[in-house]
């Protein structure tokens, strides 16, 4: 993270992009208090991680260091910091707007995400949209396809992870042919209809 901002480099618009995307609104009432960064428990477990910077980057106009941050796809989205904050600022929704903004930028060619969560995140929504419900071994297989760009390099990485748990899972009797297949609820088409309503 760099020490010196050069004024030239700013985009004093970011914030207003940031608040006129869905979560983002209240960013600009951050007092920078800290009590999120206080209350986070990753930033326990990951020094460098700080919300309250985050946000006043963002207010600062430092787009491009905050969307190009890896620290930008770490929240885990347990809402304590939304609890405490006294301006009600609703710090992993405001994090949710900018990881959106980080997505466009990224498609634009403009930025590079590093992270593998928005790959999780795609996949996660996949199966949902598919089955109407999570299927495990459908995320699995496309989470790794696209984190290792092919099926083959999927399979071996899978087989090196999940081999041996899954086998003592098969064992116990947690893991059967049945959860081996997708299990589609009744309404999926209204799932569906839902993803459509939402759009890319
Ligand atoms: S707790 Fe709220 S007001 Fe305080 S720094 Fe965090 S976001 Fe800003
Ligand atoms: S929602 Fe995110 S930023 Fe807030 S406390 Fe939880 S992990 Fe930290």
């Amino acid at each position: 993270m760099k020490l010196v901002v050069n004024a030239w480099e700013l985009d004093p618009e970011f914030k207003y992009e940031i608040a006129s995307t869905p979560g983002g609104e209240h960013i600009m009432r951050c007092f920078q208090c800290s009590t999120c960064t206080a209350s986070c428990p990753v930033a326990e477990i990951v020094p460098s991680y700080n919300p309250r910077k985050i946000i006043r980057m963002s207010l600062l106009g430092m787009k491009n260091e905050v969307l190009s941050s890896d620290e930008i796809w770490i929240c885990a989205i347990c809402q304590m910091c939304t609890e405490r904050c006294p301006q009600d600022v609703r710090i992993s929704d405001v994090m949710g707007a900018i990881r959106q903004i980080a997505e466009k930028e990224a498609e634009r060619g403009n930025v590079e995400i590093r992270s593998v969560r928005p790959v999780f995140e795609k996949a996660f929504m996949r199966q949902i949209e598919k089955y109407g419900r999570l299927y495990e071994i459908g995320l699995s297989m496309e989470y790794y396809k696209n984190v290792h760009r092919g099926l083959i390099l999927a399979m071996m990485e899978l087989k090196k992870d999940f081999a041996k748990l899954g086998m003592r899972l098969y064992k116990k009797g947690k893991m059967g042919v049945k959860s081996m297949l997708p299990e589609r609820i009744k309404r999926t088409d209204e799932v569906k209809k839902i993803f459509e309503s939402i759009g890319d």
